[in-house]
């Protein structure tokens, strides 16, 4: 496989292509920052998780149709954590999110607490960065920071909200476009209660959403915030074993670089060892 790394300016991830018409959009530095990608399928365009930052979504949007000339047909919400569903608001409301029954339940249940957090923070966070802006040379930490500023009073707005996915599914299925497929499977409770990922059979490819991040570290299990406790350990270390066995070259991690079995198996002995040996 040759994977190509694409002259696309933006500040916050790289783009990728893996095979023709399969990119990764991976932003590697931050943290919390999360991956996405997008999929010209021929008839249609898919893009696979959005960004925490909407100007980073704004960016992936740019991205996919600058390489592919096509509007977006479908998103899709690997999970419901915010740094993957944030950006979904981006989207016209005539482009169904998909993501699965339990990751509508759990938007649902935490993205209001999120909401009245983000805009009880916001008055300082807006105090903050305008602070920082004052003292920062560097210009891409600049425009990294104005991004942050209008994010911020975007958010306080009364009118500001969260758009939820509105196209659910309970079990897999394949989208087969017109020179491209990909199926989508529904793996159910493991990172969260219902993860869904992105497999391209043919390619050699899959998107693995956060049932894969390439370093992880130990003192995650013991943390008691910010953190996410997996929904199902045991689910969560036997897919990664799964799917390291299947034939595919590339894998794309929710946080960090491109993977490859490697990162799976490391993934897969560092839930063993920090979350189910331990229960
Ligand atoms: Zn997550």
């Amino acid at each position: 496989m040759d994977i190509k790394k694409l002259e696309f300016e933006s500040i916050y991830f790289d783009l990728y292509e893996l095979n023709s018409g399969i990119f990764a959009a991976i932003s590697a530095e931050k943290v919390p920052t999360s991956n996405a990608g997008f999929f010209d399928l021929g008839n249609y365009l898919v893009v696979f998780d959005t960004l925490m930052d909407p100007y980073s979504t704004v960016d992936l949007i740019k991205a996919s149709k600058q390489f592919t000339n096509k509007e977006p047909s479908f998103l899709i919400n690997s999970h419901h954590h915010v740094d993957h569903l944030f950006g979904n608001r981006i989207f016209p409301m005539n482009i169904p999110i998909i993501s699965s029954f339990e990751a509508l339940l759990e938007a649902q249940e935490s993205l209001e607490t999120r909401l009245k957090d983000f805009k009880e923070r916001a008055p300082a966070e807006i105090k903050k960065t305008e602070a920082e802006l004052l003292n920062e040379k560097n210009p891409n930490k600049r425009l990294e920071l104005k991004s942050d500023l209008n994010t911020w009073n975007e958010i306080r707005k009364p009118s500001f909200n969260l758009r939820l996915p509105d196209f659910i599914i309970n079990d897999s299925f394949t989208l087969k476009g017109t020179k491209n497929q990909v199926q989508i499977i529904y793996i159910g409770a493991a990172h969260t209660k219902g993860d869904i990922i992105a497999y391209f059979e043919k390619d050699k490819i899959a998107f693995m959403g956060d049932l894969l991040i390439e370093k992880n570290d130990p003192s995650w299990a013991t943390a008691t915030s910010g953190v996410p406790f997996p929904a199902n350990s045991t689910r969560l270390r036997d897919t990664l074993i799964k799917y390291a066995e299947k034939e595919i070259e590339t894998y794309v991690p929710g946080h960090g670089n491109l993977c490859v079995k490697q990162q799976l198996q490391e993934n897969a002995e560092f839930y063993n060892k920090y979350y189910i040996k331990k229960k």
